[in-house]
């Protein structure tokens, strides 16, 4: 894919609330959740398995970071999944890479085990 073709790359600069030496945190357009984030490369990647480790390093550490501020900033946050979808057969829609940060609250669903195990229906709960 061209650069030039891809949202993530021409990512307005105003939608960047975090950014650390090789990735950026910005606010899901389409959150599943109040305060959805996405963590993503500044290169073009096309997924996770296509990141340096350095770039990894970048990504826990702004992982972390914005985690630390939600729970400042939202006192009903009791937990977070994690996720990046890799091909288009895994669910993949931005072929730029993102790690979705994902804030969770008690009772935001009904019954909430198996957590990303429900990106199959039916499948999550064990
Ligand atoms: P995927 O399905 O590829 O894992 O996720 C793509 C994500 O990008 C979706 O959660 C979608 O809501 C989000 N998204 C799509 N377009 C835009 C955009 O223009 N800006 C932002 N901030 N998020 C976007
Ligand atoms: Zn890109």
């Amino acid at each position: 894919m061209d650069i030039k073709d891809c949202i993530f790359c021409q990512l307005p600069k105003e939608r960047i609330i975090a950014e650390n030496e090789h990735c950026l945190a910005f606010h899901d357009l389409y959150p599943v959740t109040d305060k959805h984030t996405l963590i993503i490369p500044k290169a073009h990647r096309t997924d996770y398995f296509e990141l340096t480790p350095e770039e990894l390093d970048s990504v826990n550490d702004l992982i972390k970071q914005q985690k630390e501020k939600i729970l400042l900033e939202d006192k009903n946050v009791t937990g977070f999944n994690i996720g990046a979808n890799c091909g288009e057969d895994a669910g993949q829609t931005v072929f730029h890479c993102h790690i979705h940060l994902i804030p969770r609250r008690k009772g935001d669903m009904e019954n909430p085990k198996g957590g990303v195990r429900h990106v199959i229906p039916d499948k999550g709960h064990y």
